[in-house]
């Protein structure tokens, strides 16, 4: 397996002054004529990258040419001119594309992914972000079955089977992009904040256009949010998003043409949960978003990716805090950093946010590049202040509009804005894990009125020290801050003094996370109440309550002692005053996942720390049983459905009540009740849930009349198989199994195989059953992908990248399906590269 490295990166030897395209569209035998004007940078030879395409000819200056040598994977010339125009016309079969990169079909619907590097399975070309051209694209289609024909940039010609398109921005191959198909649309209009008027179209299946309302509200409100909050205004006269419904990521930020994953586009109150509602307008703020941080400026190479998605990560965060509740988001976000990050930073795929090698770049759209990076660029928001940060990224945005840079191009932005030197700051970039940060001397002088504590921070035996900025308060008996500021922790060991501190406070720190790390503290008893109760931080209320479940439950499973009364009153407290935010109550009333908490112990006892939560959980209800009832019924009411926050967080504070009552005998009618009357899918979905996870006796009957009600709804069909991947019950296997032979299933689609086998491969219990026939499926149906789409096999086989967490008996068994995985022939570098990274993790 060939590795390429960060410190080889060459530039490029060729400009590319412009490029015409032309696609004769058929599903067997497209055809692309690729005509470049290139002009030489360096005396090298050319090398184009192509594959999976027939060559059927090129021409030098108008003039046939077979002066080149052609592999499976390139084209090269040797000897080029300093000026020259080349074309090349190729083959391909969007039909027989099931990798879904490049050019591909998905319900009769000719679409494109081109990132990472789906470009060189379309046309013969220098597949890098670093070469940007000018496109002009000309597409020749029967309009009769196409009548919806569209690529990046302005339509400037169209006759009866000809479309032409300019982009008047030069961009990198990976984000070209066309779509041809029979598709239903809505429409509607934007003004820019300098009177620039953008037609907004959005685009699905026939059918289904009522669904895209919400995506283009969540639109609108990005455009507006961008150029109020970072003074972005969009460059183009239309934008336009396109849902499909087989799509390997969740979308795509094609300049001007984003594509995305009808999953992660369409909603309405029947066929879409709150939680997707939320997730929508995020990941469409997203992809707007990449329009300056990543398509006016992008990325060098791909191991700077953290460069725009990092960075567009922190900005639809923001972007949905603004729209939501900034707690709650920030909740929202730290518990996708803790519950997907972390383990990948602790286990044998971590990385740093900017790798040094890959195999292949396509494995690395991991949480670390996403998540973490987005962690990276809100540390500095932190250390220079939000004007500050606001001036660095409008430097950056003006340095380098039209230039694919690097990470450190973008930090010397922040530095140069704020007169401030981050080079220590470059640590966290390219170290994989995170520090540990450890609180202790915690002091208070009475007589001097001094409060004092030091902390040390270490990871892995590294000696030089992280900049770790930390929110802190010193917060009162009765819950008052004493002092609040932020610190910059920037040694191996410091010490903190505060004085005129007028009496015995309680350290809250890194406040709203504000940096990932793993913190160190202990606390009293009654310190820890007095923060749940009273911090004025209200994240560091959820987070330290979230911290002191996990290591109680830890604690008690390993001693095998009972459930803990404090931590159940500890939770108990965070029910008063619901009315106010039911948001933030329905998150911190939910103790930690298993999976956060198995992680924490030496061996993942799955089936104690599962009986544990589910002890503790019954514990909590048995308790809190007329609050839990009375919040159920002053929220169960009577009014049509509307999806904005405050009523989200209602249901959802509804539903989570719901699941801890169903743990009574006496309220066990209450899920079927609600099943019956639910005018939505957030209440539905969440009582056939209810229905499944505690066994009542209706489940049978309504997981059927759910599939009848939504027969042929692929994305609310996929919600269903997933609950049934996820039932603890010994059928599992065999109910998933038949499920794969259904038509509600299809492997090709990589929504049906997240839901099902994603879903299966989560479910904790049924998964890692002892028989090994769970770790058996996945490797079956890895195999299987490996074949049709790298990408998803890989995907797909991460869940074996925890084995070590578990038991030497499962560890065996998962390892001798990995190597069955390594053994089969013509196995994806993908899957290679990763499986093979898994294996050679240190007992
Ligand atoms: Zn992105």
């Amino acid at each position: 397996m060939k590795l390429t490295y960060r410190k080889d990166y060459q530039k490029p030897s060729y400009k590319v002054e412009k490029i015409d395209l032309d696609f004769t569209i058929d599903p067997e035998n497209t055809i692309v004529k690729n005509k470049m004007v290139l002009h030489q940078l360096e005396n090298k030879p050319l090398v184009l990258n192509g594959q999976h395409m027939e060559l059927l000819g090129v021409w030098m200056d108008g003039k046939p040419f077979d002066g080149f040598e052609l592999t499976d994977k390139t084209l090269t010339i040797k000897e080029m001119p300093n000026d020259c125009v080349l074309e090349i016309h190729n083959k391909i079969s969007p039909k027989d594309n099931s990798w879904l990169a490049g050019l591909y079909m998905s319900n009769g619907v000719f679409c494109t992914q081109c990132e990472p590097e789906g470009f060189r399975n379309i046309t013969y070309y220098f597949d890098h972000p670093d070469v940007l051209s000018m496109f002009t694209v000309s597409i020749h289609a029967d309009r009769k079955k196409y009548p919806v024909v569209l690529s990046n940039g302005n339509k400037v010609f169209e006759d009866e089977n000809t479309i032409t398109f300019v982009d008047p921005f030069a961009k990198p191959c990976y984000l070209f992009a066309l779509v041809a198909g029979d598709l239903g649309s809505i429409k509607d209009e934007f003004t820019t904040c300098s009177g620039r008027h953008v037609d907004l179209t959005l685009y699905c299946e026939k059918g289904k256009e009522n669904r895209l309302l919400h995506a283009m509200e969540s639109l609108k409100k990005a455009m507006k949010w961008d150029e109020e909050r970072f003074g972005r205004e969009y460059d183009l006269d239309l934008f336009s998003i396109v849902a499909i419904s087989d799509f390997n990521a969740g979308a795509m930020e094609n300049k001007s043409l984003n594509i995305f994953n009808d999953s992660c586009l369409l909603a309405d109150k029947d066929t879409a949960t709150d939680a997707t509602f939320t997730a929508i307008e995020g990941v469409v703020g997203h992809e707007y978003f990449h329009n300056w941080s990543g398509d006016r400026v992008t990325a060098r190479d791909w191991f700077n990716l953290s460069l725009k998605e990092g960075f567009t990560v922190y900005r639809d965060q923001e972007f949905s805090a603004d729209m939501q509740s900034k707690t709650v988001q920030r909740m929202d976000d730290v518990n996708t950093l803790k519950l997907y990050q972390f383990p990948s930073d602790d286990g044998p795929l971590k990385h740093p946010v900017r790798p040094d090698s890959f195999a292949t770049i396509e494995n690395f759209y991991t949480t670390t590049i996403y998540e973490k990076g987005a962690e990276l660029i809100r540390m500095q928001e932190k250390i220079v202040g939000w004007e500050g940060f606001r001036k660095g990224t409008d430097l950056y945005f003006s340095r380098h509009d039209g230039q694919a840079v690097t990470i450190d191009d973008f930090v010397k932005c922040i530095e140069d804005a704020n007169g401030v030197d981050l080079s220590q700051f470059m640590q966290w970039y390219s170290t994989a894990g995170r520090p540990t940060v450890e609180v202790f001397d915690k002091k208070y002088d009475d007589k001097s009125k001094t409060y004092s504590f030091k902390l040390k921070q270490y990871l892995n035996g590294i000696d030089t020290p992280f900049v770790i900025p930390l929110d802190m308060g010193l917060v009162s008996e009765t819950g008052k801050d004493l002092l609040s500021k932020t610190l910059l922790f920037n040694q191996m060991e410091q010490e903190f003094v505060f004085e005129n501190i007028s009496e015995k406070p309680v350290l809250s720190i890194n406040r709203n996370f504000t940096s990932p790390i793993t913190l160190k503290i202990t606390y009293t008893d009654e310190e820890r109440y007095l923060l749940i109760k009273n911090d004025t931080d209200l994240f560091n209320r959820y987070e330290v309550g979230q911290e002191y479940a996990a290591d109680k439950m830890v604690e008690a499973i390993l001693k095998k002692t009972s459930v803990d009364e404090k931590v159940i009153d500890a939770f108990g407290s965070y029910l008063s005053g619901w009315e106010k935010d039911p948001t933030y109550v329905s998150r911190a009333i939910l103790f930690p996942s298993e999976e956060y908490i198995g992680a924490k112990m030496k061996v993942f006892d799955i089936d104690a720390v599962s009986s544990y939560r589910k002890e503790l959980r019954k514990s909590f209800a048995k308790k809190y049983e007329k609050e839990l009832l009375a919040i159920y019924q002053a929220l169960d009411k009577n009014e049509p459905y509307q999806p904005t926050p405050q009523k989200a967080g209602e249901r959802a504070l509804k539903n989570v009540c719901l699941g801890y009552l169903s743990f009574l005998p006496e309220y066990q009618n209450l899920a079927e009740e609600q099943y019956e009357k639910s005018d939505n899918l957030t209440d539905r979905l969440t009582a056939l849930s209810t229905l499944i996870n505690h066994n009542l006796p209706t489940k049978q009957k309504r997981l059927s009349d759910f599939h009848k009600m939504y027969d042929g709804d692929h994305l609310v069909i996929n919600k269903w198989l997933t609950l049934q991947a996820l039932a603890d019950d010994d059928e599992t296997l065999d109910v998933v199994k038949s499920l794969m032979h259904t038509s509600d299933f299809n492997i090709k689609n990589p929504n049906k195989v997240r839901s099902l086998i994603g879903g299966f491969s989560h479910n904790l219990k049924q998964f890692h059953r002892i028989d090994g026939e769970g770790y058996n499926l996945l490797s079956d149906i890895v195999l299987q992908l490996d074949k049709l789409n790298p990408q998803m096999a890989e995907r797909m086989s991460e869940p074996f990248s925890k084995w070590k967490l578990f038991d030497k008996k499962r560890q065996d068994l998962m390892k001798a399906e990995m190597q069955k995985i390594l053994s089969a022939e013509k196995l994806s570098v993908n899957v290679q590269e990763t499986i093979g990274r898994i294996l050679k993790e240190e007992a």
